[in-house]
């Protein structure tokens, strides 16, 4: 018997990706247990009805995304689960900000850490480049076989050198290579977040009033990226609380922007400064003030402002009106557009005359960095995973195993 693997749900979709290996000797790894991206808010039971939750595991989280880490809090109680120490922190924030706190703890590795064991396996998480922070890809080591998972990842983002070495020097004898395909059957082009900041000092040269700007607050990246133009030009970046208080836990010995860093100031809304109290950590609060700035005040600026729905109520009850000579650029999927949560944002803006435009570009590898990754690690097998094209699109992959979800094959 050789190492068994499952792929319980990504098969046919993006989001809520779940991954048994099996060893010979029963133990078990689980990569990753997502919540899939159509689930309601709120809604329970939806672990994957072909894992086995009787038997013991240890599941390992790939990167902070709730498409693979949502539903951890239905895993067994008794099962441990890894993921990285900056991982675990992002987490941890989104269950303290939305009220519902984190009852699982994390054992954590970190992009030095190296290989390490699980039972008879031996895992190597390897830090990649994605549009969530802490992001790894695994290499699992068992019963003599070798997988690697790529989780989600990009070539175009501030870490691309990361893949770059990893395809340089690829990992010896991989049997099976488990790969996302999520921008599979997309032309649109993936732009570098070096060519959007030059985008979005473009956009800031030419703006005569503020440019609000509605990115997702853990988008390290993207931050990174919004703050360096605004500094180019000579403009301040005003984020919200929820955005400084992740910078606030993973920066630490990092070059990162932060509260108190130039040309950073963190508006103090009611609306957040209720929930942090809620959460009783007004002390973090009391702490940004010092660097802080009123809505009111952003009133009369030239400040590139953070904007999304549930800030708009705090900067209207403070007088904070868009006019023709501001612009709006949103800086996250268009899909989202969809959702009146975004799309809300969007409409306060371009119903004031406000310049729109969209900067933005994929947390994920465009097709042909995909197919480049995979020729680099020439696996014996790659196994599509948290795409929707794979179907159409494995060609230039080399020899593709395509299964159903709950399929479980013998790794040959
Ligand atoms: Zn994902
Ligand atoms: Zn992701």
């Amino acid at each position: 018997m050789s190492l068994q693997l499952t792929v319980h749900r990504g098969t046919q979709q993006i989001g809520g990706s779940c991954i048994e290996i099996t060893h010979p000797h029963g133990d078990r790894i689980i990569l990753d247990a997502g919540r899939p991206l159509d689930a309601p808010d709120g809604a329970t039971g939806r672990l994957p009805a072909s894992l086995d939750r009787s038997r013991p595991a240890t599941v390992l989280i790939s990167h902070p995304h709730q498409d693979h880490w949502g539903l951890v809090e239905e895993l067994p109680p008794a099962w441990p689960i890894w993921t990285g120490s900056g991982s675990a922190k992002l987490i941890a924030i989104t269950g303290d900000v939305t009220r519902r706190p984190f009852t699982r703890t994390f054992e954590t590795w970190d992009s030095r850490s190296g290989p390490f064991a699980v039972g008879p396996f031996t895992v190597t998480p390897i830090l990649t480049d994605h549009s969530a922070f802490d992001a790894y890809m695994l290499l699992v080591e068992g019963g003599g076989k070798r997988l690697l998972y790529t989780g989600d990842f990009r070539r175009h983002g501030r870490k691309s050198t990361l893949v770059d070495w990893m395809m340089a020097r690829p990992p010896a004898d991989i049997d099976v290579l488990l790969t996302e395909g999520t921008n599979l059957g997309s032309d649109k082009p993936v732009m570098s977040e070096n060519e959007l900041e030059r985008d979005f000092v473009e956009l800031m040269e030419r703006t005569k009033g503020r440019v609000f700007i509605a990115w997702s607050g853990q988008n390290i990246d993207r931050t990174v990226t919004i703050y360096r133009a605004a500094k180019r030009t000579g403009r301040t970046l005003a984020i919200d609380l929820y955005t400084a208080d992740v910078l606030d836990r993973i920066s630490e010995g990092t070059g990162l922007p932060r509260a108190g860093f130039p040309n950073l100031k963190v508006i103090v809304t009611r609306g957040l400064r209720c929930n942090y109290r809620d959460q009783g950590r007004e002390d973090f609060v009391k702490r940004m003030v010092p660097n802080g700035i009123s809505a009111k005040r952003l009133e009369g600026s030239r400040n590139v402002v953070m904007l999304r729905r549930g800030l708009i109520r705090d900067y209207q009850s403070a007088g904070v009106v868009p006019t023709g000579d501001d612009a709006l650029n949103f800086s996250m999927w268009r899909g989202y557009l969809s959702e009146p949560y975004h799309s809300e944002a969007l409409e306060w803006c371009r119903a004031a005359g406000a310049e729109i435009a969209y900067i933005h570009t994929s947390g994920h590898a465009s097709p042909a960095d995909l197919r480049a990754f995979a020729a680099s690690i020439r696996p014996k097998i790659v196994v599509p995973v948290h795409g929707v094209q794979w179907d159409g699109e494995s060609h230039g992959f080399g020899m593709v195993r395509r299964l159903a979800d709950g399929e479980t094959m013998e790794i040959p």
